[in-house]
């Protein structure tokens, strides 16, 4: 890396992405200076922190917690703020790079003010970008922002990619682990607890992550991730199940070579590939073993069992606003399902209940989004009160 220090703003940083995106920093203090750090109501974990690694400002997005963090800061010389609009101020003040890793569309707001200052943006943030990915790759392109991608898969391609001829790309293949339940029965998937969804075999990721990943949404949601990020239609976007996480993900050529990325399920690895770029750093990731592997198996994504999948390859189809109420809906569901208010088949049963029943035209302005944002999650939660009056 160079001499100089890289500014750097964490939106979500006392999550899972963000505690690893402050191991890598932590590790390489000379690097790095932290300009901001934002966290939703953790206000003693965001206050540890931002004393650690000496930021500039810490920001906690829940209003009633600004007496608390800021108590919990005295003497620190830290400032603190609150509120949403504070956290987006925190994403505009031009860091050098910014990691998004709030999660759900509460982030895209934050995302949006940082791809505005024409620095670069990590975005692990997937769900931002499935709700508003045309206005955020303006907001970019306006910028001359670098949006660099930090979900392992879409990181994979990004390396992968040869930028010097796009026309030679034949498809992206994005591989799945399957989650916990790629073995399960229907049946048995219906008795599913949240405790058993969190459980991910690969990797250790924030609660909602991991339930997406169980019902396969969030492969859905990387779909359409990949489609914004790559440009490619949906034909040439293929899902490969892959339940060893070492292969995350490859490109297939026009002249049959594939091209893929491994590594161990760490994300600290794609991190430092954002953080560190155009260069390279070292991070303490476990090295792949493939002798020790052994083999590595793959298999058809089962779009009966994990309908959320095929939901989500449909509202992509569909374009228009179909992407904001599928992540909407699915925010919804997740939730209630976590609360123990829902069963785990009745995730993929809301979002597409939700799909049919609110069709509004498509967005074309932020507030359009976030008002597209706002009334699917307000059908999602009629229907939940329907199906479990
Ligand atoms: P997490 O739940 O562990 O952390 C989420 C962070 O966002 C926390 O700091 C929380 O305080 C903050 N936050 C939550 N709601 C907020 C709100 N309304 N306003 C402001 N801040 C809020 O989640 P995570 O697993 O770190 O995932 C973060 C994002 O990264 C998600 O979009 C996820 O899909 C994506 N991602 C995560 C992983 C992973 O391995 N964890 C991998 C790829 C992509
Ligand atoms: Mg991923």
């Amino acid at each position: 890396m160079t001499d100089e220090r890289k500014s750097v703003t964490i939106l979500g940083a006392t999550g899972s992405i963000g505690t690893s995106t402050l191991d890598l920093i932590y590790r390489n203090p000379q690097a790095f200076e932290i300009v901001a750090l934002t966290a939703h109501s953790d206000t003693d974990g965001l206050a540890a922190v931002a004393r650690k690694c000496g930021a500039r400002y810490a920001v906690i997005g829940d209003p009633d917690k600004y007496t608390a963090l800021k108590a919990a800061l005295s003497g620190s010389g830290v400032a603190v703020a609150a509120g949403s609009d504070a956290v987006a101020e925190a994403a505009a003040m031009n860091a050098d790079w910014t990691m998004a890793a709030i999660v759900g569309c509460a982030g895209m707001m934050p995302v949006l003010a940082a791809l505005r200052c024409g620095k670069s943006v990590a975005l692990a943030n997937k769900e931002a970008l499935v709700s508003a990915g045309a206005l955020m790759l303006d907001a970019a392109k306006a910028s001359g922002a670098t949006l660099l991608p930090v979900d392992s898969e879409h990181n994979a391609i990004f390396q992968c990619l040869d930028r010097s001829a796009p026309q030679g790309v034949a498809k992206i293949i994005l591989t799945a682990s399957g989650g916990p339940f790629r073995t399960w029965s229907a049946e048995a998937m219906a008795t599913v607890t949240s405790a058993q969804a969190v459980k991910h075999p690969n990797w250790s990721m924030g609660a909602k992550i991991s339930v997406d990943s169980a019902t396969m949404m969030n492969k859905g949601l990387e779909l359409i991730e990949a489609w914004h990020l790559f440009g490619l239609p949906s034909a040439q976007l293929d899902v490969l199940v892959h339940p060893q996480s070492v292969i995350h993900s490859m490109v297939e050529y026009v002249d049959g070579s594939v091209l893929a990325q491994l590594g161990s399920p760490d994300m600290r690895t794609p991190i430092a590939h954002t953080l560190a770029w155009p260069q390279r750093m070292e991070t303490p990731s476990e090295r792949l073993n493939l002798a020790q592997i052994g083999k590595l198996e793959f298999e058809e994504p089962d779009l009966q069992r994990f309908p959320s999948l095929r939901l989500a390859r449909s509202a992509m189809e569909a374009g228009g606003a179909c992407p904001a109420i599928l992540n909407a809906a699915n925010e919804i569901a997740v939730a209630a399902f976590l609360g123990d208010r829902i069963g785990f088949c009745d995730i993929a049963m809301i979002v597409e209940r939700t799909l049919e029943r609110y069709q509004p035209r498509a967005p074309q302005t932020v507030d359009d989004v976030l008002r597209i944002d706002g009334e699917a999650r307000h059908v999602a939660k009629e229907l939940l009160e329907s199906v479990y009056a």
